[in-house]
C-alpha cells in the first residue's frame, strides 16, 4: 500500500494528497495502476499560489482538478467526489470542451459516475 501511493502524481496541500491517497486505497488494484499511470491530480498548494505546466509535463494524462471548496467538505463527500471522477476517467466519459454534449449524454455519465464512486465507497 505504502508503495503504490508513491506514485500517484498529486499537486496539491497535505490534506488533499492525504485524501486522494485513502481515496485510491478504495480501488482494486487494476484500477489504482490506471489512475498512477495515467491520471494527474491538481489542488492548491500550501505553499504557493500558482503553478505552471505544459502539454508535454502532461504526457497524454488526464488532469483531475479538485477545489479548494472540495477540501472544506466532510471526509466522506472529498472521497466520494474524488472516486466520482476517477469514474469519469475509467468510464472513458468525455467532456464537453471541444465538442457539445447532450443533456442526455451529460446524465448518463453523471449517473455512471455516480453508481461508480457509491460502488467502491460503501
Ligand atoms: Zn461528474
Amino acid at each position: 500500500m505504502k508503495s503504490r501511493s508513491k506514485m500517484l502524481k498529486i499537486t496539491g496541500s497535505k490534506i488533499a494528497k492525504k485524501i486522494i491517497n485513502e481515496t485510491m486505497l478504495h480501488f482494486p488494484e487494476n484500477i489504482t495502476e490506471y489512475i498512477y499511470k495515467n491520471v494527474w491530480f491538481i489542488c492548491s498548494f500550501d505553499d504557493a499560489w500558482a503553478f505552471t505546466f505544459d502539454a508535454n509535463d502532461l504526457r497524454g494524462r488526464k488532469l483531475i482538478f479538485l477545489s479548494d471548496q472540495l477540501f472544506e467538505q466532510d471526509q466522506k463527500q472529498m472521497m466520494y467526489t474524488i472516486a466520482h471522477e476517477v469514474g469519469h476517467v475509467i468510464l472513458g466519459h468525455r467532456n464537453a470542451i471541444y465538442k457539445d454534449q447532450s443533456k442526455h449524454e451529460i446524465n448518463l455519465q453523471e449517473k455512471e459516475a455516480h453508481k461508480f464512486a457509491k460502488r467502491y465507497l460503501n
